[in-house]
């Protein structure tokens, strides 16, 4: 059944032709303007609607489940009209004015979208993250499941929530995924990686349980040392094994730190023996060998955007050689070269260099032969450079060492002469920087505004 269009809105985008694809009580109070299709709950195969929307319904956390596990909309873009358990971690928004606005940008993205995921998961995430842009992959608590910990995306499509955290980290290893945020630390054995453990304080001799705090005397006189209890006599205070009374302390006894006493081998210590007991097992490890984990809300990182967007071949700039870094190493290093001019009057020039019409190329409007071919002339020039780094999807800085502003043009030619050989137009954008100036505290900031106020140099 279909639901009558309303009048359009002013909207930026053509969403009269979008097919919404409505699951559960249907809200016809927010303007949508689409083509909405009511879909049965228990039929969410094959779905291939451009916009999904779960209305109320008993049932709407185990049908987003449902939904994120079927390769047809994994990565879909669904609303929810409430908020429920599963619907941040699961869904991309709530259905209200303005959804138009995420539709959008999701529909965007998913035409830029060249990456083809398969049945490679780590894909699908990056594709996922990338598609929903703003989105996270946040973790669940589940205090009732061993790991405590679970992240509901992964779930549905199949990793097991005791491998998620391996996962996650074998991707920021890749520097594909960053922590945006250290949610909680959690400590699991290494026998069953479960968080059930009892922690147990014991004798540093004999390793029994049985222990308790007490207060002990230490008679000066004889050495002997015993519970302030067996010291204690109507009179005051003596010594249970010489008979010496004790008056005064520092003088004729003191006491001793050990505050604690086996009460299985009478051994007197300061500290106890902690260890972790697995309680899936009951094995006993020593703390030092327990699985540390940090649980975290994770992000793409830049080059995670960059494989998502542009696929695994048409990563234009990140084929690079050995001299490419971070760009808070690029920074740290360029601020370091910075005091070093002003001491010793040197000169340095960083260039910035941003392929303008990248999306166009990306896009479609470059064969993906040429576009190789482009990449690989691309890292050829880059690997000639000293220091650079990637600062944005499409553009690299290069720290060009004792080089006059003047000079820079050696390797801005270097790009120029690469437009020569491709069919489509390549638009660059070159802005430099010249070293030593006066960057304040924060360098980073102060190059990025520096290049985006700086003149755009001439091409020819
Ligand atoms: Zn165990
Ligand atoms: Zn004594
Ligand atoms: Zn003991």
């Amino acid at each position: 059944m279909s639901v009558p269009l309303q009048d359009a809105s002013p909207m930026t985008f053509n969403h009269q032709n979008l097919q919404i694809g409505w699951f559960g009580e249907p809200d016809i109070s927010i303007q949508h303007g689409g083509d909405i299709q009511m879909l049965c709950t228990d039929e969410y195969q094959d779905i291939r609607h451009d916009i999904l929307v779960i209305g109320a319904h008993p049932h709407a956390d185990e049908l987003l489940m449902a939904l994120r596990r079927e390769p047809a909309t994994a990565l879909s873009l669904i609303f929810v009209t409430s908020a429920s358990a599963m619907s941040a971690h699961l869904a991309n928004g709530l259905w209200q004015q303005g959804w138009y606005q995420t539709a959008e940008m999701f529909l965007q993205r998913q035409q830029l979208w060249q990456l083809e995921p398969g049945d490679n998961l780590e894909l699908r995430l990056l594709s996922y993250l990338w598609l929903h842009p703003g989105s996270t992959l946040e973790p669940l608590k589940t205090p009732a499941t061993a790991q405590l910990y679970d992240y509901p995306l992964l779930t549905a499509w199949g990793i097991e929530q005791s491998g998620q955290i391996g996962w996650l980290n074998a991707l920021t290893q890749k520097g594909w995924l960053e922590s945006q945020q250290l949610v909680n630390r959690v400590r699991y054995s290494p026998c069953c990686h479960s968080s059930r453990l009892n922690y147990l304080d014991s004798c540093p001799a004999c390793q029994d349980i049985n222990i308790q705090l007490q207060t002990s005397l230490h008679c000066f006189n004889c050495g002997h040392i015993a519970s302030e209890q067996s010291f204690r006599k109507q009179t005051g205070l003596s010594c249970p094994n010489c008979y010496q009374t004790l008056r005064h302390i520092g003088v004729d006894y003191d006491r001793p730190i050990e505050n604690q006493q086996c009460l299985h081998c009478k051994t007197l210590f300061v500290d106890a023996a902690v260890s972790a007991q697995c309680l899936e097992c009951n094995t006993s490890h020593e703390l030092q060998d327990l699985i540390v984990s940090n649980v975290c809300r994770y992000g793409l990182t830049l080059a995670g955007q960059l494989l998502a967007r542009q696929g695994v071949v048409a990563n234009l700039f990140t084929d690079y050689g050995g001299n490419q870094m971070s760009l808070s190493q690029f920074c740290w290093l360029a601020n370091w070269q910075n005091q070093l001019a002003k001491r010793h009057q040197h000169c340095h020039s960083i260039l910035a260099v941003k392929l303008a019409n990248d999306e166009q190329l990306c896009g479609g409007a470059m064969q993906l032969k040429e576009l190789e071919i482009l990449q690989q002339r691309i890292c050829a020039i880059v690997r000639t450079t000293d220091a650079c780094t990637q600062y944005t999807e499409a553009g690299m800085l290069f720290l060009l060492p004792f080089t006059q502003a003047h000079s820079v043009r050696t390797l801005v030619n270097k790009f120029i002469e690469l437009k020569q050989s491709f069919s489509v137009p390549l638009y660059f954008d070159f802005r430099s920087v010249s070293l030593p100036a006066d960057t304040g505290l924060n360098f980073q900031s102060w190059l990025l505004d520096s290049l985006a106020s700086a003149k755009p140099l001439g091409h020819e």
